[in-house]
């Protein structure tokens, strides 16, 4: 057994009281990391010590489950109907803008959780929006943002729209999106439209039975006040297709860089960059055989890719022009509203 790590010993010595009361088996980092990819899993009506102590970092931040969530319900009903269940995955608080995991944990080891296949749509089906946002508050609140730029891309990988918003806000930062490129009066320029004909336009291109992939597609669909069932059929989120067999979720940008061969410019950020190469990533994976497909979540942590690069708002110490970007972690928010725990939907 490891000793335990930084992280979990100042964990613990933020917590007076607590440490004193622990045996000296501390969980290892395996078993931590483990512990987070099954916490939502485990049944929560009899917790032993062991359990306890193995899922020792959830129940200190609180996270601990009181009762079986919606997730662990619908699994029990899933067993019951002979069919697999699914495996709702965990993060840690260090997740950027888009809720990607910023893994700490070390690859090599041994799988633990049960994956799901990659779902088979027809490639016309198939399309990927991405939203970039501005910052129109200075806190890291959604109601803080608004969307100034997007684009539509095909199961193909043609771009179908691509459109720039005026913000019908005053602006605070334009660099949220990386949108250091665009001078001040472009998103007030001819070039951009109104939030209103914006949707209405993307809605007069989006068949309704789309399928959305994409990292996170929830909050880019929202920004676009689309509705599932209505605007599109249905999402599937990368985040979980390449999620690997220790629940580590990675952000698209190492996605890409380790399956495609591809890293976004720096600069000027294109939201078709985000479109295409979630695209190509869903047909990647659909087009990979079970032990192809366990391959690439494998090679998203190999040593030749090992650590992923910062997000964008790490990277800018989770903060731009004054406006907190330290939407999932309070040790780095500076304007002290609530912090959200990102969700992953099951499939
Ligand atoms: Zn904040």
């Amino acid at each position: 057994m490891e000793p335990p790590s930084a992280f979990w010993a100042s964990s613990l010595a933020s917590v007076p009281g607590v440490w004193v009361s622990l045996p000296v088996a501390l969980p290892s980092r395996r078993d931590r990391v483990t512990a987070r990819g099954r916490a939502a899993e485990e049944a929560t009506d009899s917790w032993s010590f062991g359990t306890w102590a193995a899922a020792g970092a959830t129940a200190l931040s609180l996270r601990l489950p009181l009762r079986p969530s919606r997730h662990q319900r619908g699994n029990a009903v899933r067993e019951r109907a002979g069919l697999a269940t699914t495996t709702r995955l965990a993060k840690s608080k260090d997740t950027n803008k888009k809720g990607n995991y910023q893994a700490k944990a070390r690859p090599g080891q041994q799988p633990k959780t049960e994956l799901a296949p990659v779902p088979q749509y027809e490639l016309s089906e198939v399309f990927s929006l991405d939203v970039e946002c501005v910052a129109v508050g200075k806190t890291h609140l959604k109601s803080d943002r608004a969307p100034c730029s997007f684009a539509l891309v095909d199961g193909y990988g043609a771009v179908v729209m691509q459109t720039l918003i005026q913000p019908s806000t005053p602006v605070l930062s334009r660099r949220l999106s990386n949108l250091e490129a665009l001078s001040p009066g472009e998103l007030n320029g001819s070039r951009a439209v109104s939030l209103e004909r914006a949707i209405a336009e993307l809605k007069a291109k989006l068949p309704r039975r789309a399928v959305l992939v994409g990292q996170e597609p929830e909050g880019d669909f929202g920004w676009m006040q689309l509705t599932q069932g209505v605007d599109f059929r249905e999402t599937l989120n990368l985040a979980e297709v390449f999620t690997n067999s220790q629940g580590m979720v990675f952000s698209l940008r190492h996605q890409a860089r380790v399956l495609l061969g591809k890293d976004a410019s720096k600069g000027v950020h294109d939201p078709s960059w985000d479109a295409k190469v979630s695209v190509e990533l869903y047909r990647k994976a659909s087009e990979a055989s079970e032990k192809e497909l366990a391959a690439l979540r494998d090679k998203l942590t190999s040593k030749e890719f090992w650590p992923p690069k910062h997000s964008l708002a790490r990277e800018c110490g989770y903060q731009i022009d004054g406006v907190c970007l330290s939407m999932y972690g309070a040790d780095h928010c500076i304007c002290g509203k609530p912090t959200v725990t990102p969700n992953i939907k099951k499939r």
